[in-house]
């Protein structure tokens, strides 16, 4: 295996849009990979800065409705055109919450102006009148079971052949009635999974390191490292949700 590897991680508005231990998820990303001696670049794009063209694995956090008006704005146009054609082109995206929301077509806050997002995933999400908060299990075709913490007001519906994340096993997940959770187009990934998602799931963050290593070497082999202690935070982390649901 080459050992000079490297991957380059964009931290879409981590300045903005960071909460319920979102920041996590960049970790474990630098971490896993590292343990394979892959080096890791992580590149913070906020307001304002462009999407450089050579970037592996986006993170975008999730944010309040507040924070989302911002970034909402700062994303259209050639700004959102270049993270469009950058998922086109097999980088790889994880996008909690706020994030997936303006991943979809729209976002509706309450008693505020819709808030336009890039259309990466054909969805929109509206503002509901119950916040769902708490503990979430679902199973997913892609990483079989998985597990997080939701809080959010929007619900989200999937259109057209936007492909889920998963079924809701414990938990409300887009939208508390079609049973299923997050969406799915390339490799991006989209969920309403806080906690953070990564390091409780560390079947995804290999999936995204390699689509990263793909998108820059046209090839994915990653080692096989020891998840001992992440499988059974993973599956501690099931039977509390599945205790207290
Ligand atoms: N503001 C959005 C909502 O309430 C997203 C919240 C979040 O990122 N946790 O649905």
């Amino acid at each position: 295996m080459d050992a000079n590897r490297k991957l380059v991680v964009g931290w879409l508005y981590g300045a903005t849009m960071n909460i319920y231990g979102d920041r996590g998820n960049v970790l474990a990303i630098e971490q896993r990979a590292r343990w394979r001696g892959i080096d890791v670049e992580v590149r913070q794009i906020g307001l304002g800065e462009p999407i450089p063209d050579d970037i592996d694995i986006f993170f975008w956090g999730g944010g309040q409705d507040q924070e989302q008006v911002a970034v909402s704005r700062d994303i259209q146009g050639e700004k959102g055109d270049r993270l469009k054609a950058a998922i086109e082109n097999g980088a790889a995206m994880l996008a909690i919450c706020g994030g997936y929301q303006l991943l979809g077509h729209e976002y509706r806050p309450h008693d505020a102006e819709p808030l336009p997002g890039i259309g990466v995933f054909d969805a929109v999400s509206v503002a509901g009148p119950e916040r769902f908060i708490g503990n979430v299990v679902i199973d997913s075709p892609e990483f079989g079971t998985l597990v997080g913490f939701e809080n959010h007001s929007g619900l989200t519906e999937l259109h057209g052949d936007a492909s889920p994340l998963g079924k809701v096993v414990v938990g409300r997940g887009n939208n508390g009635k079609d049973g299923t959770e997050g969406a799915m187009y390339r490799n991006a990934i989209g969920c309403y999974l806080h906690g953070a998602l990564l390091p409780k799931n560390p079947r995804v963050t290999d999936w995204l390191i390699k689509a990263g290593l793909n998108r820059r070497y046209g090839m994915a082999d990653l080692e096989t490292i020891d998840d001992s202690i992440e499988e059974s935070a993973h599956r501690s982390a099931i039977d509390r949700a599945k205790a207290t649901r």
